[in-house]
């Protein structure tokens, strides 16, 4: 008597995504709408057109679908300086401001770094809650604010302002979070936009008519599956005690 029941199940599942958290972090900021606080302080290009940057930037990132972040920029100008920023105690955060001096947080080549990210703090949740960037404004430096080009500016904060959001750096070329930004313009891409997506999921609440149907639909298909794996016992069970029998009769 042979009794042969082979079962296999094969779920092959493909997750391939070149973005990366920024250090440990897996949730970004635990509010969905996070204001940037900007003190153009010591910045050497006009504040009009240093606001037009950060605002285009901010742009690029908002409306991602799947995601109910939205970043805005403070109406306010923010009191917090450098000083604070650097002991920690800046309240308006994340915070942008411009650095005459980049060595003072630490070795940052102000020749070839226009903006960086030099804190990312979490909490005890998880939560990144301490965060700003810095914009080069180191007087004679060949990185300072006003020797790029007005698209470069914005590329580069467009990209510090993805890393103050919990993004690390992505091992897609196209990507804004690509650690060389060699493009011409600024352009938030699918990968960018999974990271993001990932770090502040959009909840999203079924309704009672939805879930019905949801709940619905899920049950008829194992009710099927189970009525054919009985039918499919039962043949079995029945073709086995015939063998049997066959065999025993033998
Ligand atoms: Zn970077």
């Amino acid at each position: 008597m042979k009794k042969r029941i082979i079962l296999c199940f094969l779920f092959t599942s493909a997750f391939v995504h070149a973005w990366t958290h920024m250090g440990s972090n897996t949730y970004g900021w635990k509010q969905k709408k996070l204001t940037f606080y900007v003190n153009p302080t010591h910045c050497t290009i006009p504040e009009s057109e240093l606001y037009q940057r950060i605002d285009n930037a901010i742009r690029a990132w908002n409306g991602i679908p799947n995601t109910d972040l939205e970043i805005v920029r403070s109406a306010t100008v923010a009191t917090d300086g450098d000083a604070q920023f650097r002991a920690k105690t800046a309240t308006q955060v994340p915070l942008i401001l411009c650095s005459q001096q980049l060595s003072d947080y630490g070795s940052v080549n102000a020749n070839a770094i226009l903006g960086f990210v030099p804190y990312f703090d979490e909490n005890s949740e998880g939560y990144v809650h301490y965060s700003g960037l810095v914009l080069n404004a180191q007087p004679g430096a060949l990185a300072e604010l006003s020797q790029l080009a007005p698209g470069e500016v914005e590329l580069i904060i467009g990209h510090e302002i993805g890393h103050v959001l919990g993004l690390g750096h992505s091992g897609d070329p196209d990507s804004l979070m690509y650690f060389q930004l060699n493009k011409e313009f600024l352009l938030v891409t699918q990968d960018d936009q999974d990271g993001i997506s990932q770090l502040y999921p959009r909840n999203v609440l079924g309704g009672a008519l939805g879930c019905a149907s949801v709940h619905q639909t899920q049950t008829k298909l194992p009710t099927t599956g189970l009525i054919a794996v009985l039918i499919l016992l039962i043949v079995l069970f029945v073709m086995g005690r015939f063998s049997f029998r066959t065999e025993q009769l033998l």
